[in-house]
């Protein structure tokens, strides 16, 4: 029986161990489940190799209350420190693990977790399992022919001499055309969104942008809605709602269009929702007791941080002493 489960180890997972062995609990009642072969697979599949990552993150002020914080640091910077973080809480981290059932038992007050590999019994548990794992997808349809053309990261393959659409206007879309129009690239970069102004990005994602359109390395298609794609000769063609755009060929297209809640996993587990959002107690407990939401699933529409999943797995600990175990504080 452990005493915590953590379900993914990315910045939430991870800081959950580390607030769980700091309050006391012993590091081998401790598990971290992860999916993948690695952790962090959200900060190694979707942050470009040269990507500065910001303390302040969609604007969230860079203020940590808990063990682990962010200062803006590199990619390879952040995953060491969450590799040290791991290694120096001597965190038991199972990989290539999928959780794919979670069972309350209420005489013992305990759960039952059910992964690919084997069934383990924890009194707490915590999902930290992020947003990213479906990416957004447009609601029109990809032609088959041109699926490989089409990502939703810009890491699976390198991106070097080719017209490239980017589609969004968040934070993500700016840090994707940052990095693909770094002149030894030499792409023809496109960005298309639907709106007139850019208000979901930061201050220096805005700046950015303006200066690349400045120095001709990046074309803005604002107000552009994509009506449909279709295959040409084998590349993509975009056909785009308004008559100023019309239909434009590309090499390749990349989606920054964010994730989503898995609703369906977590209802499955019984975690009630208030449309599209999970309802969280104090410390994000769930109306299951002793079952936490921490990380991008409990930072409501506005989506989250690193610093705030490891801010969120501080509060829930502090829930988990109030409540649950015996912990040094
Ligand atoms: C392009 C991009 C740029 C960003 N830049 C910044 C930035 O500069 N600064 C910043 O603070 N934030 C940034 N963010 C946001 C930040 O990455 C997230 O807020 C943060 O990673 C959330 O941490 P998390 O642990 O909740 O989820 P994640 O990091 O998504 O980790 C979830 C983990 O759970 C695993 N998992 C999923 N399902 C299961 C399952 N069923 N069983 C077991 N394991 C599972 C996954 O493999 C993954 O390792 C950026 C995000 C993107 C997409």
């Amino acid at each position: 029986m452990y005493e915590i489960i953590i379900i993914g180890a990315g910045p939430a997972g991870i800081s959950m161990g580390v607030e769980a062995h700091n309050f006391g609990v012993s590091p081998d009642k401790i598990l971290i489940l992860e999916k993948s072969g690695e952790h962090s697979f959200t900060i190694k599949k979707y942050y470009s190799d040269k990507k500065t990552v910001t303390a302040n993150f969609k604007g969230f002020t860079p203020v940590c209350t808990g063990v682990m914080c962010l200062t803006d640091s590199s990619k390879h910077e952040t995953i060491s420190y969450l590799d040290k973080a791991i290694e120096d809480n001597n965190l038991n981290v199972h990989y290539n693990e999928t959780v794919y059932k979670i069972e309350r038992n209420e005489s013992t007050k305990s759960f039952k977790i059910y992964t690919n590999k084997n069934i383990y019994e924890s009194r707490i548990v915590t999902i930290a399992v992020g947003i990213l794992g479906k990416p957004n997808k447009p609601d029109y349809k990809i032609p088959n022919e041109i699926k490989e053309k089409v990502l939703f990261d810009i890491t699976t393959f390198e991106i070097k001499n080719s017209k490239v659409l980017v589609v969004g206007g968040g934070d993500s879309a700016s840090e994707y055309c940052q990095f693909l129009a770094e002149e030894k690239e030499n792409n023809n970069v496109y960005l298309s969104y639907r709106r007139k102004e850019f208000s979901r990005m930061n201050l220096l994602n805005k700046e950015s942008i303006e200066a690349l359109v400045k120095e001709g390395k990046l074309t803005l298609l604002l107000e552009s809605n994509i009506n449909s794609l279709e295959s040409k000769n084998g590349k993509p063609v975009v056909n785009f709602a308004e008559k100023k755009y019309g239909s434009m060929p590309f090499d390749l297209i990349v989606y920054a269009l964010g994730g989503s809640t898995p609703e369906n996993f977590l209802k499955m587990i019984g975690i009630e929702f208030n449309g599209p959002h999970p309802v969280l107690k104090e410390g994000y407990e769930t109306n299951i007791p002793g079952m936490f939401l921490i990380g991008d699933l409990s930072a409501g529409k506005k989506g989250g941080s690193i610093i705030w999943a490891f801010n969120s797995a501080n509060s829930a600990m502090q829930q988990i002493c109030k409540n649950y175990l015996q912990c040094e504080t």
